[in-house]
């Protein structure tokens, strides 16, 4: 998706038209996304395209599959899975970082084809109920988009576990009401490594005229700094997130790739880093905004 200048002037009607004539070229060609899937580390690897993250995390009594993208990028993801040497149908959960339709999009697809159990916090899970055009947004103007099915939910503090993974779920609201964080461990037979995940980070969705438009209140910008701070003192090995601009992705994977014995994913400066310079930003288009 388009960042926005945070100096320019927004104009809703303007970024519309622009978001759909760019999606529409996407939706004739979805493939300009594909990605080839990799090991990030031991059990963990990257699943998803050009645009939208997708993880998966090989827990040893099946997969855990973190957002699905688009639905009609679905042939990707699913593509990556088996390139991965994985079956779709292994998957036990895909949970949802938050409730936003570029990351939800394929959930009911999966859900019907592979049995797998859909997860998304309560909070986003009662926003697709409550106010369905703030999950889809009129910005989706996507005639296949529909609403997730969602069959376990969780609370503030909640464990996920499978196999030999537990993912902590932590609330950070802000982007949408219920984004959420997960933090979990990942390993190789040697080394065990602790994920931080952060799901959405953009700021487009707690602009005023977002929130005006669909309803939410204010206090959700706030919110979004208060998250920050919440999560800011975990201790993390690697960090992923919800889009791959949020974490250097392709930077890091060039360089993996130029360097096979290093691994540039495992930094554990690297959360606090993002953490500092994701809340900087967000500061500056808030005074910028005014
Ligand atoms: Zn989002």
């Amino acid at each position: 998706m388009r960042s926005v200048n945070p100096n320019q002037k927004f104009s809703y009607d303007e970024f519309k038209r622009d978001y759909v004539e760019r999606k529409m070229m996407f939706h004739r060609k979805p493939s300009i996304a594909y990605c080839k899937p990799f090991r990030i580390f031991g059990n963990l690897y990257y699943i998803g395209d050009k645009r939208v993250c997708s993880h998966l995390i090989d827990t040893g009594e099946g997969l855990i599959v973190f957002d699905s993208g688009y639905q009609h990028t679905i042939h990707l993801l699913v593509q990556s899975i088996w390139e991965m040497g994985f079956n779709p149908a292994d998957i036990k959960y895909l949970i949802h970082t938050h409730g936003h339709f570029d990351h939800f999009g394929a959930s009911n697809e999966f859900r019907a084809l592979y049995k797998c159990t859909t997860v998304m916090s309560r909070v986003d899970t009662e926003m697709l109920r409550d106010k369905p055009e703030g999950a889809l947004m009129e910005l989706s103007s996507d005639p296949d988009a529909e609403l997730p099915i969602i069959d376990k939910t969780f609370e503030d503090g909640e464990i996920i576990a499978l196999g030999n993974t537990s993912i902590r779920c932590v609330l950070t609201p802000g982007h949408s009401p219920g984004n959420s964080a997960f933090f979990f461990d990942v390993r190789d037979g040697k080394q065990t490594y602790t994920v931080a995940y952060f799901g959405g980070a953009g700021f487009n969705w707690v602009r005023k005229g977002f929130l005006d438009r669909y309803n939410f209140p204010y206090s959700l910008r706030n919110d979004f700094i208060k998250s920050i701070d919440k999560v800011r003192g975990e201790k993390a090995d690697i960090v992923l997130g919800s889009h791959p601009g949020q974490y250097n992705l392709f930077e890091k994977r060039k360089r993996m790739e130029e360097n096979p014995q290093s691994n540039p994913f495992i930094d554990p400066g690297k959360w606090e880093r993002y953490l500092t310079g994701l809340k900087a930003r967000y500061q500056e288009f808030l005074v910028n905004e005014e």
